[in-house]
This record gives structure tokens, sequence and C-alpha cells, in this order.
């Protein structure tokens, strides 16, 4: 048995009457990458925000090295040796790309009482480059970076001191084949240096080739820990649900006919710099996929239609002749969007789940006087959040508090109480874990059947495969191939038209 770096000693933590950690005791070694697993909502997040200072435990030790550790905030951590890369976003509007990756820990460039941003933007720019990140400005204001680039700003952040143990929670999700495998590459490297990695991910097949050892949480209770090498996806799934995990996971059908009825047409749609003159028909009934390389504009297409786009050419039109150029008219015209980016483009964050949910049927929701009743919202709300098993205390939690995938949840509960007969749906499982993945399958196989058209951006392959009737795939902002529901595609046949 290899050394012991970090002793999780029955640590418990709840928020509410929520019990999101209950006596969690396991150990984990050095220069090893464990792996935590678990639904949404099992207490991963609350397990790894405790031990880096983002959360306060309410009980219970975290003994790093033999020494008991008890960071009250994130720069404690990392002075005891211990980072995080969040699942949310990490990285600090109105900072610099520098002043992000030194958050906390400016005094290394302060000389008599004078911060040195010469000093330190040089030593940012000189990691940005060995992490190969060189298209990173370290000048730069973050904001002017995306989602995936924020992140590979978070890797160095969390990583280049060579902390005793970095927790990745989620990340990978986030970003595109490249930026993974710039973090795989860094995972390694951490677990070479005899450093420990804490690894969350709900990508089982990435979870076994990259681990060592797997911990399973359910419902906030330890489970199990396993060796990677004893272990097959079936097997974690089983010790995450409890059950045996059976039944259909994609939809089963081939050979169906789509209907010929075009309920959106779009035609020549060029936004500038990200897609050029992209046109397709989206007929009633079907899924229609959208893949690509993430720098492909393929996450454009489901703005463009909901004309969210700015600056776009082309026309979107609907099967009664409206035009779709803004978002407003997309809404009444029962069009839902769901981003890629759900916790600025989706959600209000600051807001209760009720309100995000209700927020689109607020006409409908009105009454006669256009009133709106408080007691009618919450119904509405409940039933929704109830219809996508949105793991909360109740619906007048603010939507920030909940764990990533059942942000997604509400998310789609909002459109699906709204009604939605055309759904953009960018990366619609995005972090979520394999029992909520299956939900959101069989629902969406649901409203194809009810006639819905739905539009599935996304970047994992296998889901494409596995639910759409046909695939378009984008590369470089332009349509380069379009594939037919087959029982024998596989990933190779897209991946041949991506790259
Ligand atoms: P995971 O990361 O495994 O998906 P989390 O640790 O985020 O799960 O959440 C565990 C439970 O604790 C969930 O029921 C979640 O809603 C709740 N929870 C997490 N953070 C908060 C918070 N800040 N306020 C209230 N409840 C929270
Ligand atoms: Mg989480």
């Amino acid at each position: 048995m290899s050394e012991i770096r970090l002793q999780v000693k029955n640590v418990s933590k709840s928020f509410g009457i929520t019990k999101a950690l209950q006596d969690v005791s396991f150990d984990i070694a050095k220069g090893e990458i464990h792996a935590l697993i678990g639904e949404n909502g099992s207490g991963k997040s609350t397990l790894t925000n405790s031990l880096t200072g983002i959360y306060q435990k309410d009980s219970g030790q975290f003994i790093l090295d033999g020494v008991e550790v008890n960071p009250r905030n994130q720069v404690e951590a990392n002075n005891e040796g211990i980072s995080i890369i969040v699942q949310e976003l990490g990285t600090l509007d109105g900072l610099t790309v520098a002043e992000n990756i030194f958050l906390g820990h400016e005094n290394k460039f302060v000389k008599c009482g004078i911060k040195n941003t010469g000093a330190m933007n040089r030593k940012a720019t000189e990691l940005l480059k060995e992490y190969g990140f060189e298209r990173i400005k370290a000048s730069d204001m973050i904001e002017h970076y995306n989602f995936e680039d924020r992140k590979l700003v978070e890797i160095v952040k969390a990583t280049y001191f060579n902390p005793k143990i970095v927790v990745i929670d989620e990340t990978t999700t986030a970003l595109s084949g490249e930026g993974r495998e710039e973090l795989y590459k860094q995972m390694k490297r951490i677990r070479e240096a005899g450093n420990t990695v804490i690894f969350i991910s709900h990508d089982l097949p990435e979870v076994l080739r990259l681990s060592d050892t797997i911990t399973v949480l359910r419902d906030g209770v330890y489970i199990d820990t396993v060796k990677s090498s004893d272990v097959d996806e079936d097997g974690l799934k089983k010790l995450m649900v409890g059950r045996e995990v059976s039944g259909e996971y994609y939809r089963a059908d081939y050979g169906e006919r789509v209907s010929d009825e075009v309920v959106m047409r779009v035609k020549n749609v060029t936004v500038p710099g990200l897609i050029s003159n992209v046109s397709f028909d989206l007929h009633r009934g079907e899924i229609l996929g959208f893949g690509g390389l993430s720098e492909s504009g393929m996450h454009e297409i489901g703005k463009a239609c909901f004309g969210a786009s700015f600056d776009r050419e082309g026309t979107v039109e609907l099967q009664d002749g409206t035009q779709i150029n803004d978002i407003p008219t997309a809404i009444a015209h029962s069009i839902a969007y769901t981003s890629k980016d759900r916790d600025n483009e989706s959600l209000v964050m600051n807001q209760s789940i009720r309100d995000n949910i209700c927020l689109p049927s607020l006409k409908t929701l009105a009454n006669k006087l256009h009133l709106l009743r408080d007691g009618k919202l919450k119904k509405f709300a409940q039933q929704f959040a109830a219809t996508m098993s949105t793991k909360m205390e109740s619906v007048d939690q603010f939507a920030s508090n909940l764990s990533g995938g059942n942000k997604q949840k509400v998310v789609l509960a909002r459109w699906i109480g709204k009604d939605s007969d055309i759904l953009l749906l960018d990366s619609p499982t995005r972090g979520i874990d394999v029992k909520v993945k299956q939900d959101i399958y069989q629902l969406m196989d649901k409203m194809r059947k009810e006639g819905k058209s739905i539009v599935m951006i996304s970047e994992e392959l296998m889901e494409l495969i596995g639910m759409c009737d046909r695939i378009i795939i984008m590369k470089d902002g332009e349509i380069n191939g379009e594939i037919m529901r087959d029982k024998d595609m596989d990933e190779n046949t897209l991946i041949a038209k991506m790259v």
C-alpha cells in the first residue's frame, strides 16, 4: 500500500435540511489519481469544496500528510498545498489573466509596498508558454476569453506551484478534445511528481482510463473505494445508483422515416468570425444533431436560430413565415434554447429556482389582469422541477446553490414547462451523471414522438449517434457533411468529417 496523503475522517456537512455529506471517511494515497464519482447531488463538490476552504465542514477532519488541515478559504488551502479547479467558472471578471493566476498570492510580486505588474505579467506569460497556452495573453482582461480558455487559465492557476493535492471538479466536460488532452497531461505530471489528483468526472470511460482508484458517494454517504483495474463501467454505475442500470440508454429505433414537414428553415446564416453560409431544414419530430470540434462554430448554431447572435446575416424562418431575428420573437413562437455555458447564459444565478423555471412562461401564468400569483408560480415550478427530478430543498432556493447537473435540470424544466415546439439544446448533458443523462435522452425521445423538433449540439459523438435522425458536421464555421441515422455508424465516420 502506498503512503497516505489525505485522510478524510467522519466528515459531515449540511445545508439546511439537506445532508450533503454524512460521516464520510476514506483515504487517498500519494502519487495517485483518485476519482470521486456519484450521481448529481451526491456530495462530491461539497466534499472537495470543504477540503479547499470554499465551504466549512460541520464536523470531521481532513488529515494531510499526518497533520490536520482546516483552511478557511482557498488562499489558505493553497498555502497548505491544496488547490482546486472548481466545477463552475473559477476566474474573476475585471481582473487580467495574470491577476487571476496569482489571485491571493500577489504579495509575491510586491516590493517596497508596490505591486510589480510587469513582473507578474512576465511570470504569467512564462507559465502560459510552459503549458502551451501562448494564445492566452497574461495582460488581457479575463472576460475577453471564452469559457474554455478561462478553464485553461484555471489549470495554470491550480497547478503551477506543484501542490500536494489538486482537485479537478468536472472540468473535462467544459473542454474540447485539445483542452482535455492538456488537462490529462497535467494530471499525469502531478502524479509523476508524487502528488495527488482528486478527479471528479461523470465520464466513466475517462475515469476508468485515467484514475488509479475510485471512491463512490451516493446521497452524501460513502459507498466504496475500488481499484480502477478491478471494475468496469457497469460495476461503477451499479455502485453509483445502488442497483443495476438497465433498459435502453439512447433511443432504440432505426429506420423510422422523419416527416417531410419543415418547421424551421435556416438559410445562408452567417455570423462573422464564427459561422458562414449555414443552411438546413429542421423537420417535425426530428432530432437533428450538430457535431464538430469545439471551435467549429457549432455552438453558434443554437444561438443563431434563437435570434441571439450578434451581427447575424441570413434568415431563420418558421413554417408560418415568421422570421426569427430576436429572442422575444423566438420565445413567443415556442422556441427554446439552452446554452453550453449555462451559468452565464441560461440561468439567473441570484434568483430562485422558481423564477428561473417560470421566466419564459410568465405570460401564460399571469391572470386576466396580468397579475402573477405567487402560489401559482410556485406550483408551476414545483411541477416541472419534479418532472426533471431536480434535487433541491425547495423551489425558493437560489439557482446558484444547485449542483451542476441539477442546474441543467432547471434549465430544461423551464423549457418543458413552456411547452416548446422547437428545442435548441447546446450540450444538454454536459456534466450530468448517467442516470440523469438517461432521463434526458428518454425525455428527448418522448418529445420527438410528440412531434416536437430538437436541434442537439454536442461534443459527445456517442450521444449524437445514439439520439439523432441526422447529424450535420461543422468544420471551420461551415457545414462539412451530413450523416443519416444508421445502426452501423461509429465515431470514426464523424471524426473523419470533423478534422
Ligand atoms: P455533486 O457535486 O455530487 O453533484 P453537491 O456536493 O454539489 O453534489 O451537492 C450535494 C447536495 O448539497 C445537493 O443536494 C445540493 O443541492 C446541496 N448543496 C450543495 N451546495 C449547496 C449550497 N451552497 N446551498 C444549499 N445546498 C447546497
Ligand atoms: Mg458537483
